[in-house]
Parts: C-alpha cells; sequence; structure tokens
C-alpha cells in the first residue's frame, strides 16, 4: 500500500480497518467490567475502529485492532468499561 498524497494515507482505503494493525499504537486499553455490561450495543455502534465484539454475554474490543482512543468507555452508560494503562499489560 503507497501513500498517494499526505491527505491520502492507508485509512482512506475502505478495507483498512482490518489491513492495519491498529492495535500496536494503543496507550490505553478497554476492559469490560462483563457483570455491569447490559449489551446496549453503543460502544459496538461508536467505536471509530469498528472492533467491538459481541461475546454473548457481554460486549468487548478486539485487541489487534482496538486503538485505545476511550470512546467506547466515554459512551457507555452502564460504566461497564475502564481505561487502564496498556503498560500493564506488556
Ligand atoms: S478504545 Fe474503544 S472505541 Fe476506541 S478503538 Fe478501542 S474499542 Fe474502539
Ligand atoms: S456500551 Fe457498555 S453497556 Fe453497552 S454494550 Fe458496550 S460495554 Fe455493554
Amino acid at each position: 500500500m503507497q501513500f498517494r498524497s499526505r491527505f491520502e494515507g492507508p485509512w482512506a482505503e475502505p478495507d483498512s480497518l482490518y489491513s492495519v494493525r491498529s492495535g500496536d499504537w494503543r496507550q490505553m486499553r478497554p476492559v469490560t467490567q462483563e457483570t455491569r455490561c447490559c449489551r446496549c450495543g453503543l460502544c459496538y455502534l461508536y467505536c471509530p475502529a469498528g472492533c467491538i465484539t459481541d461475546r454473548v454475554t457481554h460486549f468487548e474490543a478486539d485487541m489487534t485492532f482496538c486503538k485505545g482512543c476511550g470512546l467506547c468507555a466515554y459512551v457507555c452508560p452502564a460504566a461497564a468499561i475502564g481505561m487502564r494503562d496498556e503498560e500493564q499489560y506488556r
């Protein structure tokens, strides 16, 4: 994949969400407290990386693509998602 201009990078490609391992950029990690999740799906709808997965009992992020922006935690009405320092998991 080549950059064509400074305003048109790989992120402009329709399939780039799953061809770029954006999880490598993460400084903070969203951690879902399963018992608090009411399965409203807001995190799924708002995640800009499209990486929230339905785990049947709760929703959680796919760490291969989650870039740690924190939007899911911000929109969660149940405060089920906490942002943790990624260093704790390395
Ligand atoms: S922090 Fe949440 S909203 Fe942001 S990319 Fe990760 S899962 Fe998606
Ligand atoms: S926004 Fe919160 S309560 Fe709703 S599905 Fe996601 S983690 Fe669960």
